[in-house]
Formats: structure tokens, C-alpha cells, sequence
């Protein structure tokens, strides 16, 4: 699933020892894998080669120039939320006409840009949306591209945070009241409809929830398919990864979120793979003769990015032993922000079993209870200066990093086989400040 593997002891990214960009960069490091980003893209290309598609990267995910122009060099199109993303896109040699616009409050300006950029369509979260997306259309001379953007209402499984397909959640419109409002927006003077469009929630890690979502659109999308000649179907994004490996029991386990417990492999719990949701989806979509648009961001750079950070203190409370590393809430937000675990190991394997592990806090220095990476986490004995990985870390990791607490945000190092690319140095202090007056 991913390039980061030991070599004879030490952690590899592809072919670059991770410590010895960790001792060049400093720390704390965002190190991330081009082979997998590639290989993710690829595999979910392939397995969708029966319909005609078009696999948008949902770039909030992780919105590097390096990273956007790996994928735009594999001919990706990119799922955007703001203006300043398709600049971004345009910046990294990306395919404007291959975009699409999400997100619930779009403003007149970033409209306005997008529509001149010439992208693939609009997808509208409210008729007050679409108003002003005809009134744009209108005053420019041009038909925006549209799909408006259906709440299926079923439920994902997955965290609250990260729930967007039921009627509790500010996405989308309401099932019962899209199709008149695809009535009205074909006779608007500044709209194209052009396709419609779904997104049930993110991390979700059995393939049931999209085939639920599916089956439900079915009939809608056919009935405003012939209605109004729709080219496209988006299905969004939101396919889980695994963040919690197989347990070196023996027997295959998965952590399953949704539940908060480790779960067995079975048939019915079967961890989401890329087959298995093609294997059920393509069939269902098939039919339809439709172009079919995915917005995966997480599946496509979660597992290809790691964090890393250097121990600063041990500290050992009453009840607890602390490792203090260098990395903090505000360069990875996810623990504090979604509960979310990270596998977290040595740059350098530790001879000792698992019996000779350590239950230990790995927190950040920042002055928050939320500062934390892992909780009452076994961890192989580490001393001052060690290195750790805190895995899975490329999916909004360094996209919604922070300077909290006045810190600059970390470097970003992109690898492929041996050779090493920054595409992001660390910010400096100075950097902090500019634009500030005293
Ligand atoms: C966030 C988002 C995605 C991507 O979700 P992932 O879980 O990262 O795949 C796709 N589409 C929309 C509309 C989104 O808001």
C-alpha cells in the first residue's frame, strides 16, 4: 500500500533513508512517497477502466505544488473548494477544464475566476448558490457548467466531523427538492446543467455506505439524465485507508472506526479495498452510459506521507511515561481534532518485542491537553534525540497545519526512488511576522 518499509533496520521512503533526510531537513518533517501517490492514482484509474470517468483529487488534502504536479502529469483532475486551490492547480501545470468547484460558500470573486479559468462544473450546494452563479453566468456572456449537489441522507460510518450525507449536515440539497430545482436551472440564461453529484463523508472504510448512496441516486439520476441530457454522475470521494495495521497477532484484525474497536477480517467486515469498491460500484454505475466523476483525497496521499519528529524529553508522571517530541498539534491536527489514530514507529527497529514495549503519551509541545499524537500507545524505549514516524500523516496533515503558538510550519520533502525534491522549505520566524506591524 505504501513505500515506506525497513531496510536492514533503518525506515526507507522508497529509496532514501528517512533519518538521513530528517538530520538534512530537521524536524519536524513531512516526507512523502511520489511512487504512491502515483501507484493509488493508477490502481483506482485501472479498476475503473470499464466506465468512463474521470478521477478528480480532492487537493484539500494535500495541496503541495509537488504533489498537484505529480498528479497532473498522470492527466488527474482536481476537485477544488476555493479560488486560491485552482490557482494552485493553475501554478502546477494542472488541466483547468478538468475541475470541479465544491463547497457550500463560494464568493462572488472566486465565481467569477473560476468560470473565466474555464472549469469543468460547478458543484451547487444551495439554490441562494445557483442564483448567484446564473447572475455571474449572465453578466459574463457565459453558461456556467453545473451539477447540483444531492444530500442522499444515509449515513457513512465514519466520524462526526466528517459526515456530510444526511440532512443533520450544512451539504447539499435536500433528495425530495432537487428535481424542481433541476427544472428551474434549466431555464436559467447563465447555467449549463451539466451533471450531478454526491459526497456521503470521508474515511469510510466499508464499501456498504456507497453502494447504499448509489442505489438511492439511481433512479433520480436517470429520470434527470434523459430530463435534462446530463453528461456526468459525481459519486465523490471519502474512501477510507487503514491507519491501524494488522495486529502482529496472527490473525488479520482492522480497526474500524466507525465502532471504535478492533474488529476480525471477515467476510462482512471487510477492510475497504480499491477492488472491492470498484467490484461493487462499477456494475451499479455501468448502466447508466454516463461519465462518472470520483473526488478521492485521502486515499490517494494518506499512506503516502509520514511525519517526522525527534524526541526532545522523557517524563515520567506518577501514572504516565511521556515522550515529548518536536512535532505539535498544529503541524498534524488530527489526533486532537477527529480522535484519529496514528501508527507511530522508531527510524531505527528496536530489537525488542513486543514485551519489552512501553505504554507512553507521545505529546507536542504546545499548551493543550489536545497536544497529543498517541495515548497509553506500547512503544519501543526511546531515549532524547531518537527519531520517530508518525505514519499515514500525507492527508490533512500539512493542509491544515497552523502556526499555533508562533511555530513555523514544517518542510515538506517529496521522494521518488533516490532522489529527493523540497517542496516546501520550513518557514522561517521572520516568515511569522510579515505583514504584522508592532
Ligand atoms: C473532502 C471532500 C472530498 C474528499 O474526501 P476524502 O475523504 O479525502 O476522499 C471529496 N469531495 C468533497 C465534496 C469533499 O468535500
Amino acid at each position: 500500500m505504501h513505500e515506506f518499509r525497513y531496510q536492514q533496520g533503518e525506515l526507507f521512503c522508497e529509496g532514501v533513508s528517512v533519518e538521513k533526510l530528517a538530520r538534512r531537513h530537521g524536524t519536524p518533517l513531512y516526507v512523502y512517497s511520489r511512487g504512491t501517490i502515483e501507484s493509488h492514482f493508477t490502481r483506482l484509474n485501472l479498476a475503473l477502466k470499464p466506465l468512463d470517468h474521470m478521477v478528480c483529487y480532492a487537493m484539500k488534502a494535500n495541496s503541495n505544488l509537488a504533489v498537484l504536479s505529480t498528479l497532473a502529469r498522470l492527466k488527474a483532475g482536481f476537485d477544488i473548494v476555493s479560488a486560491g486551490e485552482l490557482y494552485r492547480v493553475l501554478r502546477a501545470g494542472g488541466d483547468p477544464s478538468r475541475c470541479v468547484f465544491a463547497g457550500v460558500g463560494k464568493t462572488e470573486d472566486e465565481i467569477r475566476f473560476a468560470l473565466k479559468t474555464g472549469i469543468y462544473s460547478f458543484n451547487v450546494e444551495s439554490e441562494a448558490e445557483l442564483n448567484r452563479i446564473n447572475r455571474i453566468g449572465i453578466s459574463m456572456r457565459k453558461q456556467a457548467p453545473v451539477a447540483l449537489r444531492v444530500n442522499p441522507n444515509i449515513e457513512a460510518h465514519t466520524h462526526a466531523k466528517i459526515t456530510t450525507g444526511t440532512y443533520e449536515n450544512k451539504f447539499g440539497i435536500a433528495y425530495e427538492t432537487i428535481e424542481g430545482l433541476y427544472g428551474r436551472a434549466s431555464r436559467m440564461a447563465g447555467i449549463h446543467v451539466r451533471g450531478i453529484q454526491m459526497h456521503i463523508g470521508s474515511q469510510i472504510t466499508t464499501v456498504a455506505p456507497f453502494a447504499r448512496a448509489v442505489r438511492k441516486m439511481l433512479p433520480l439520476v436517470r429520470m434527470l439524465r434523459d430530463r435534462h441530457q446530463l453528461e456526468f454522475f459525481s459519486i465523490g470521494g471519502g474512501i477510507g485507508i487503514v491507519y491501524r495495521p494488522a495486529l502482529e497477532s496472527g490473525r488479520r484484525m482492522w480497526w474500524d472506526p466507525s465502532r471504535k474497536r478492533i474488529r476480525p477480517a471477515g467476510a462482512a467486515s471487510l477492510p475497504l479495498t480499491i477492488d472491492l469498491y470498484a467490484r461493487t460500484l462499477v456494475p451499479l454505475l455501468k448502466p447508466l452510459g454516463m461519465r462518472i466523476l470520483l473526488e478521492p483525497g485521502r486515499f490517494i496521499v494518506g499512506n503516502a506521507g509520514i511525519l517526522v519528529t525527534r524526541v526532545e524529553y522523557l517524563k515520567r508522571t506518577g501514572r504516565k511515561n511521556f515522550v515529548i517530541v518536536d512535532a505539535a498539534m498544529n503541524d498534524l491536527i488530527r489526533p486532537a481534532f477527529y480522535d484519529s489514530y496514528h501508527q507511530i514507529v522508531p527510524l531505527r527497529q528496536h530489537p525488542k518485542s513486543m514485551a519489552g514495549m512501553i505504554k507512553s503519551d507521545v505529546v507536542g509541545p504546545v499548551c493543550e491537553s489536545g497536544d497529543y499524537f498517541a495515548k497509553d500507545r506500547p512503544l519501543v524505549p526511546v531515549r532524547e534525540g531518537d527519531y520517530l514516524s508518525i505514519m499515514s500523516a500525507g492527508a490533512y496533515g500539512f493542509a491544515m497545519a497552523s502556526n499555533y503558538n508562533t511555530r513555523p510550519r514544517p518542510a515538506e520533502i517529496l521522494v521518488a526512488g533516490k532522489t529527493v525534491k523540497v517542496g516546501r522549505k520550513r518557514e522561517t520566524i521572520a516568515e511569522l511576522v510579515r505583514g504584522e506591524a508592532a
